[in-house]
């Protein structure tokens, strides 16, 4: 038997940070991570796979990130766990005594109730290297192909699969707008307008009803009574929590995952559980999340990992925060949108601005910057923001995820103190972030400040 004073279950986004936390905040206990896949991809650069990096081999988590860290790396899957003895049972037959487990079990694709999914060339989004070097394989000589739903991945997929091939790439999404459970109207129009020049076909509005064809994919049938013909599906839907083993074994789950405290800690007091696999709240609410991100997975994680032998840290809730690119354009969310605020009975004040995040605009690299924030009119704090423009969105929209969490106001934000450099960022006169806190506050309080202030009774 194999003993371990940490075992966590799960390789990827949330295990590894999981596990390097232990090894940093308890550098005298031993820590193995065991995973069932032979190599680990990077989930979130799996659509890259089909275009800009070209093989799932360019896309690995190298094993030194594991190893190099002290942690023993264990390749099999565990199939039981006996709580009372505290043991790990995988299924080479190994049995791993742990004193505190850390389960990182994932999600997997959402499996939908369409007629002919099981065909022939209808693909899932796995996080599996040799399924997706078979993907990689059919596509290439494929003409015709559908992705079913216009989230982030699908989109992502279809800006990725028109790089390298000459095919007809046609995404199919059920609501009005691609992009539409992040994005706000403006933003989603402006990414959909990328996609078309990309000659990306966009569907709408519609449901795939049917997937048609004998034994192979030949096309499928829309709600609206289209056909459309297509050699290769790819459904890229969203995942449902792997919740298989922590079921089998009898801790408590809900509709989002394994149920955890703010600890990270499931309903055994030796067991603790992150990422995908855990069920979420709301930073905002507190009420369920069904967000499932691999920045939301690894900050999990690093509150897990340094929880096992104490309490250390606490998870606030999901802000919820990410970016996409399209084509040359990136855009990014925090936090909540003007809809999704409204529907919570916040009153809101919108503040934007928009300049180049170069300066002068004749910088090379220039893109302009869109920077659109949500504020809590009543208490006059950051509640959510969106973003379009070049590539520096990625970290602006973590700014603004920073401000969001520490609960700045549109003060705090409009006089923060930040660096500028014309090769970098955008000019300090003309810095998004600060203008359009700037522009929110002329719609708040500025009246207010102005009576109140000791400034005018002077
Ligand atoms: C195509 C795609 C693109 C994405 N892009 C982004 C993005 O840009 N930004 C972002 O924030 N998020 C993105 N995501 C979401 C992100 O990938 C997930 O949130 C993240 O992978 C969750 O990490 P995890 O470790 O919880 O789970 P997973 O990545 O699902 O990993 C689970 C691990 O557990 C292992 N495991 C499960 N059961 C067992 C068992 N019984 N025994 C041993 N091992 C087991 C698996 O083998 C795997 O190693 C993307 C997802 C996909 C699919």
């Amino acid at each position: 038997m194999k003993k371990s004073d940490v075992v966590i279950i799960g390789g990827s986004a949330a295990g590894i940070p999981a596990a390097i936390t232990c090894r940093r905040h308890y550098p005298d206990k031993s820590v193995m991570l065991i995973r069932k896949e032979e190599k680990v991809q990077i989930p979130c650069g799996i659509p890259y796979i089909f275009g800009t990096v070209n093989s799932p081999e360019n896309n690995l988590i190298p094993d030194a990130a594991v190893t190099g860290n002290g942690i023993e790396l264990l390749v099999d899957e565990v199939e039981n766990i006996d709580r009372n003895e505290k043991n790990v049972i995988t299924k080479n037959g190994e049995t791993v005594n742990y004193d505190k487990l850390i389960l990182a079990t994932g999600s997997i694709p959402l499996d939908l109730p369409i007629p002919g999914l099981d065909k022939k060339d209808v693909f899932k989004v796995k996080k599996d290297t040799p399924y997706l070097h078979s993907l990689l394989e059919k596509m290439e000589d494929k003409k015709d192909i559908v992705i079913l739903g216009g989230g982030f991945i699908g989109v992502e997929f279809a800006d990725e699969c028109k790089k390298n091939r000459d095919a007809n790439v046609t995404i199919v999404e059920l609501l009005p707008h691609c992009l539409m459970l992040a994005f706000e109207d403006e933003f989603c129009k402006e990414a959909e307008e990328v996609l078309k020049e990309r000659g990306i076909n966009l569907i709408t509005g519609v449901k795939l009803e049917e997937v048609l064809g004998d034994d192979k994919v030949t096309g499928v049938k829309l709600s609206d009574g289209r056909t459309i013909k297509t050699d290769l599906l790819l459904v890229a839907v969203g995942v449902r929590p792997n919740v298989e083993i922590a079921e089998k074994v009898g801790l408590d789950t809900d509709r989002g995952g394994i149920i955890v405290d703010s600890c990270m800690r499931t309903s055994d007091n030796n067991i603790f559980a992150c990422g995908d696999c855990t069920s979420k709240k709301s930073f905002f609410t507190q009420k369920p999340s069904n967000l499932k991100l691999a920045s939301i997975a690894s900050m999990e994680a690093r509150i897990a990992g340094a929880n096992v032998f104490g309490k250390r840290r606490e998870n606030q809730g999901v802000v919820g925060v990410f970016s996409t690119m399209v084509g040359t354009k990136a855009f990014g969310m925090a936090g909540l949108s003007e809809n999704v605020a409204k529907e919570h009975d916040y009153e809101t004040v919108i503040g934007q601005a928009e300049s180049p995040n170069r300066h002068p605009g004749g910088m090379p690299g220039m893109a302009k910057i869109k920077v659109k924030l949500v504020f809590n009119k009543k208490s006059g704090e950051l509640i959510g923001g969106q973003i379009r423009g070049g590539d520096s969105v990625g970290e602006l929209i973590n700014t603004i995820s920073a401000c969001i969490q520490k609960k700045m106001t549109a003060d705090d934000i409009a006089t923060f103190q930040l660096g500028t450099h014309p090769a970098v960022t955008a000019s300090p006169i003309a810095y998004q972030l600060v203008n359009a806190a700037e522009m929110a506050l002329t719609k708040m309080k500025w009246g207010v400040w102005v009576e109140n202030s000791s400034y005018s009774n002077r």
